[in-house]
């Protein structure tokens, strides 16, 4: 059983600590929540672990559909034991429904639904409210190559074909989402972080109800915590 030895990176909501092997850390999934790039904060009991738990079921699904992940174990409720990654600062996001900052930016109705679904690529940083990147200013700026940036958007492509069918057999419809990648000691780009209620928008087929984190943007706190253990009790198949 992997150690947990000391902080490494602490986040937003998780902290990553190494272990006594050099090429895993463990990820604990706190129950902090934040938006507006951390202005909003607050703690939502048992957050982090129905987070890990669904972004370790998440993880396990595109493993076994050929995406390599961090995903190694889960080994507490709300600790994953992960390949350790350098992470790229590239928020990928993926829209298969209009809403959210896109409809707040382009004349797009909310609502309707993209086809083919849109790709986009944020930088992650927080002082610069993670600014809109385009494959010239990512490679400007160092951040990845074209080759590196080719694979980031066929993979992202991919992870949504499997996502948005996985989703819609527990009747969600995954309307979006945003990932992260890194590169392995081999130089592999691989999937990292999470994926989770705080990362996607989630809504219920037949109500159209939310079901993720823009609850809490919307100040909703009383419903955040219903809606994950709502998506957590469809995934585990409850
Ligand atoms: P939007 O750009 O419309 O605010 O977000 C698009 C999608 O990406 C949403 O599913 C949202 O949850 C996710 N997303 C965008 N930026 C972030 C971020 O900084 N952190 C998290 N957890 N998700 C994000």
């Amino acid at each position: 059983m992997s150690k947990k030895e000391e902080l490494i990176y602490d986040g937003k909501v998780k902290s990553v600590f190494a272990t006594e092997n050099p090429q895993e850390v463990i990820i604990k999934f706190r129950d902090d929540m934040t938006a507006g790039d951390g202005e909003k904060k607050e703690v939502m009991d048992n957050k982090g672990s129905l987070n890990a738990v669904i972004s370790s079921i998440l993880f396990k699904v595109l493993e076994d559909n050929g995406i390599a992940t961090q995903f190694i174990e889960l080994i507490k409720p709300d600790e994953i034991l992960s390949k350790r990654l350098e992470m790229i600062p590239i928020e990928v996001i993926v829209r298969n429904i209009a809403t959210g900052s896109l409809v707040r930016k382009y004349p797009i109705e909310d609502g309707i639904k993209l086809n083919p679904p849109i790709i986009q690529m944020d930088f992650k940083n927080d002082k610069f409210h993670d600014p809109m990147l385009n494959d010239s200013i990512i490679k400007s700026l160092g951040i990845a190559n074209q080759e590196e940036i080719d694979i980031l958007k066929y993979r992202a492509f991919k992870i949504n074909d499997i996502l948005k069918e996985f989703f819609d057999k527990i009747g969600i419809i995954l309307v979006d989402f945003k990932i992260e990648f890194g590169k392995d000691n081999k130089g592999n780009i691989i999937l990292g972080d999470e994926i989770s209620p705080d990362s996607c928008r989630l809504w219920d087929k037949e109500t159209l109800e939310m079901l993720d984190k823009e609850l809490f943007r919307e100040g909703k706190y009383d419903k955040v915590m219903t809606a994950y253990g709502e998506v957590y009790k469809r995934i585990i198949g409850e």
